[in-house]
């Protein structure tokens, strides 16, 4: 069982560049970042997400372009079901996942368009930071640079 939080989903535009996306928090983070920023979501706290609240999600966020699991918890056979049934449903959403860790598996990139490894290391910031040591690969392909633009633009 997968469990996202309710109250937190929400549209973001700076989490994935150049979609519009419905962004759900995953609790029960097996991840252990030095400086989480988050330590809440290590906890076994929200509701499951289903199939049937997916559906519900889209079609009260109309025009979303694309859907991010904020962490990936602890039933990675849970996620990748619910990422198909997003890539099955909805062919023009693209699907996308917040992973801390340093790698995932191979089907990860299957069934998500963008997939975003690494811990967070609070002394190198997230994706934002060129110094970064978080990576976000659209298609296996590292885009992480694309965070980095409007910084280098400015000096
Ligand atoms: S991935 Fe790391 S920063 Fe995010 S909630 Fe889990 S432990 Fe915290």
């Amino acid at each position: 069982m997968l469990k996202y939080v309710p109250e937190l989903t929400d549209i973001v535009i700076e989490e994935i560049p150049d979609r519009v996306t419905l962004a759900v928090e995953i609790s029960n983070c097996r991840g252990n970042c030095l400086g989480c920023h988050s330590p809440f979501l290590k906890k076994d706290i929200g509701e499951e997400l289903t199939p049937q609240i997916i559906d519900s999600l889209i079609a009260d966020n109309f025009g979303v372009t694309c859907f991010l699991f904020l962490g990936e918890g602890k039933d990675t056979d849970a996620l990748l079901r619910l990422a198909r049934h997003i890539k099955e449903t909805y062919p023009s959403i693209e699907t996308a996942v917040y992973s801390g860790r340093e790698s995932v598996e191979e089907e990860f990139y299957e069934l998500f368009d963008y997939v975003k490894t690494g811990p967070f290391i609070e002394a190198r910031g997230p994706l934002n930071n060129p110094d970064t040591n978080q990576r976000l690969y659209y298609h296996r392909k590292d885009i992480t640079s694309r965070f980095w633009r409007r910084i280098s633009s400015l000096h």
